[in-house]
């Protein structure tokens, strides 16, 4: 079956493999996720009525350990996004040096149409479809776009009730009072902070940098915070309703009290903000543009429009082939996906330990490993880009795929 969404990804796989003498069955495997469940999901409604929801889990590769990747509740979810998706996490767990192979899983629905119960009987029935597919050392899920840790904390007690034994390394993300690592909140933003202050000098990060945030949900909140009090100005935030932007900068708390109340686009007609729509975000002149919202939001239609000169993906896949491609000419760097958002994963990855050790690490602790994770992969992406005069994201493959390709190599071919 064709998956149009897989096969654009794919591109860069096959690019990236061009810079190794790979046995090209490798590359073939990677081609296919190993396995994709689809399963209706009906839960009860509260007003007594039954309402059915599809929702996916996809194992796509598990060369490197259990698959591990999160999932996503959303309208716009469907398979093809979902196997894509768990293609970039096998990528990402590989450059990580994680011992994990990569997956991912969704649901076809918009929660904030779902009451606090209803939420958790979907994230019950979610489990409970695929059980026999999870597990500590088969496939971890985590959160992603439009689940939390209370999510996590249900499908881990549902798992748990399955198997008839507490499982909290089933699944990460986890409130702290369940087994949830410390950290593991902000991780993704900071794991993209530690890089850009590691690289404050070649990104010219400094006070007074104007960001520019596109996507105000876990990843771009935490950003905009952790920038803000390092003195870059904010001077534009969008989220699904639509965006502001404020030359001298917005103030972070008013940004995230109106978040709580809603949408960032309540800020607009306070001093010197106003409304842009959520298409003009990109465009606006800035400094640093961190997208942190979905895929592909940076395409050939708009990447020539681009002022920044450094754009951070905190998102997974937000820039297109094309647009990478008008945006190499530009001479703007992107920060790629797999390497500047690997902090989330990274700290699951502390999680899972901690939940096996049976052991509670301090934040600091924590903070700690993944300032010198984030940083040592990030000098090893740029080494070898510069050494072989090409773009960070083709050398975050080409590491990644020799990784995976390693131990594909040790599995044999009989795999
Ligand atoms: N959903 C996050 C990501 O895309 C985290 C996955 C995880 O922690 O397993 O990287």
């Amino acid at each position: 079956m064709k998956n149009p969404l897989l096969e654009i990804a794919l591109e860069r796989v096959i690019e990236a493999a061009e810079h190794l003498d790979l046995d090209p069955g490798f590359v073939e495997r990677l081609k296919q996720p190993l396995e994709t469940t689809q399963a209706r999901l009906s839960i009860l409604m509260d007003d007594g009525s039954t309402k059915c929801f599809i929702g996916w889990r996809c194992r796509y590769d598990d060369s490197l350990g259990p698959t591990k990747g999160g999932i996503r509740w959303d309208q716009m979810v469907n398979a093809d996004e979902v196997e894509t998706l768990g293609l970039l996490m096998t990528l990402k767990n590989a450059l990580m040096g994680l011992p994990f192979g990569g997956g991912k899983g969704g649901v076809k629905v918009d929660p904030r149409g779902l009451s606090n119960t209803e939420q958790e009987r979907l994230g019950r029935a979610y489990i409970r479809a695929f059980a026999a597919v999870i597990g500590p050392d088969r496939d971890i899920p985590a959160p992603d776009v439009g689940t939390n840790e209370k999510i996590m904390a249900w499908m881990m007690d549902e798992y748990s009730t399955i198997v008839g034994k507490r499982t909290p390394a089933v699944i990460t993300g986890k409130p702290v009072a369940l087994g949830g690592s410390r950290g593991r909140d902000d991780a993704t933003a900071r794991g993209a902070y530690n890089i850009m202050r590691y690289k404050a000098d070649t990104l010219k990060l400094e006070h007074g940098t104007r960001v520019a945030i596109q996507g105000f949900g876990n990843a771009g909140k935490h950003i905009a915070k952790l920038l803000a009090a390092d003195g870059c100005k904010i001077n534009a935030v969008s989220d699904s309703k639509g965006a502001v932007h404020a030359p001298a900068g917005l103030d972070i708390s008013k940004l995230l009290a109106a978040k709580r109340h809603g949408s960032v686009t309540s800020m607009a007609g306070s001093a010197g903000v106003s409304e842009i729509s959520g298409d003009e975000l990109v465009s606006v002149e800035c400094d640093i543009l961190i997208l942190a919202a979905v895929e592909n939001m940076v395409h050939e239609g708009n990447a020539a429009s681009i002022k920044a000169r450094v754009i951070v993906e905190l998102a997974n896949g937000p820039v297109t082939p094309e647009a990478d491609e008008i945006l190499e000419a530009m001479n703007v760097e992107i920060i790629p996906d797999i390497l500047v958002n690997a902090g989330g994963v990274t700290v699951s990855y502390l999680e899972w330990v901690q939940n096996r050790q049976g052991e509670r690490w301090t934040l600091e602790q924590v903070h700690a490993w993944l300032k010198t994770k984030m940083e040592s992969e990030a000098d090893a992406v740029l080494a070898y880009a510069r050494d072989k005069n090409i773009t960070l994201r083709t050398a975050a493959y080409v590491l990644a795929l020799s990784r995976i390709a390693a131990a594909m190599e040790a599995l044999g071919t009989d795999k």
